[in-house]
């Protein structure tokens, strides 16, 4: 995709090697943007992601941060269809297999002054993915990063770029190190950010779900989809800061009666345990989020009615 607009060779070739010049701005400055999305295969056969166009806004604001040019909605979209035409059996059925794609964009431009490159390449590549838990959903133990930021105000927290990430992964390490299985970040205020993939939630004891508003936050469609749906079920949603005193405390008084996190891989993954800082406290798992979890699947593979206009098919 060329910045000037408009597809450049555009076409679907095996999977392999790419060629870069060494001095590539995005081997040098991070220069890149990236989405994560699935197809799933409904019961009669017909391949369907979920919110594209949301993907597709997401990685444009997603450019405008890294100075790289914004991928029309259409060509987002065209870019999706364009692979599955190519073979649909790809896409695998069967309980909770999908196929994930990901679309990604970088800066090839060959220089090494610091500058926003002129030259970017546009890919997606896709693999099929199995149950991202295997034998059942199982609680997930979370270690709280208390040297390590993801994310600084003005920086690139809301964009999904490689840079939050590489920043993730030494606190992810250390999460392993002490029996964790994920990391859950505090943004610059001090208050609850996300977790190193997936944003997180709080229900309260008379049924409010909360979640953490912050600059630094990438937006899930997945947890903004859980907040509709539970507006749906008429419950009250709060998107605010929430402080990590907030959070032990309202444990440990039973004010908050379910912690969970979510996004695109897991879709909804309860918190079973909170780790760091010295300390180490049991979390309370319940039925909302696996009730949130079976209807936002449901919807996804076919099974109800999808009420939002949700699904795009990708395969008529
Ligand atoms: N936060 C981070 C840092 C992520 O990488 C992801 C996964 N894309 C999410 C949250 C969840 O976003 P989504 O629901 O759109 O997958």
């Amino acid at each position: 995709w060329s910045v000037k607009g408009g597809w450049h060779r555009p076409r679907v070739q095996p999977y392999g090697p790419i060629s870069l010049d060494p001095a590539a701005a995005v081997l040098h400055y991070g220069q890149e943007i990236f989405e994560g999305i699935k197809a799933y295969r409904h019961a009669d056969g017909s391949i369907h992601t979920f919110r594209p166009e949301q993907n597709a806004l997401r990685l444009q604001r997603s450019a405008r941060r890294l100075a790289l040019p914004e991928l029309p909605v259409e060509y987002f979209l065209q870019s999706i269809r364009e692979l599955i035409a190519v073979d649909g059996a790809w896409v695998p059925s069967g309980e909770n297999q999908s196929l994930y794609l990901r679309p990604f964009m970088f800066a090839k431009e060959a220089f090494l002054g610091v500058r926003p490159a002129n030259k970017v390449a546009y890919y997606v590549i896709a693999s099929p993915a199995g149950s991202y838990f295997t034998g059942g959903v199982k609680p997930v133990t979370i270690w709280l990063s208390e040297r390590y930021q993801r994310a600084a105000k003005g920086g690139t927290g809301a964009a999904k770029t490689g840079g939050n990430y590489a920043a993730s992964l030494l606190p992810q390490a250390e999460a392993y190190e002490n029996g964790c299985d994920q990391v859950v970040f505090l943004d610059a205020d001090g208050n609850i950010e996300e977790l190193g993939g997936m944003n997180i939630l709080f229900v309260k004891k008379d049924g409010t779900l909360v979640t953490p508003a912050s600059e630094t936050i990438l937006d899930g469609i997945t947890r903004n989809s859980i907040l509709e749906l539970a507006r749906d079920r008429g419950l009250t949603v709060e998107q605010r800061p929430v402080s990590l005193t907030e959070w032990r405390e309202g444990v440990a008084s039973g004010d908050i009666t379910e912690v969970f996190a979510c996004g695109t891989a897991a879709v909804i993954t309860p918190i079973g345990a909170l780790k760091g800082a010295g300390f180490e406290d049991t979390q309370p798992t319940g039925e909302l989020a696996l009730s949130l979890r079976e209807e936002l699947t449901d919807i996804q593979y076919g099974r109800i009615e999808d009420t939002h206009g949700w699904l795009h098919r990708l395969d008529a």
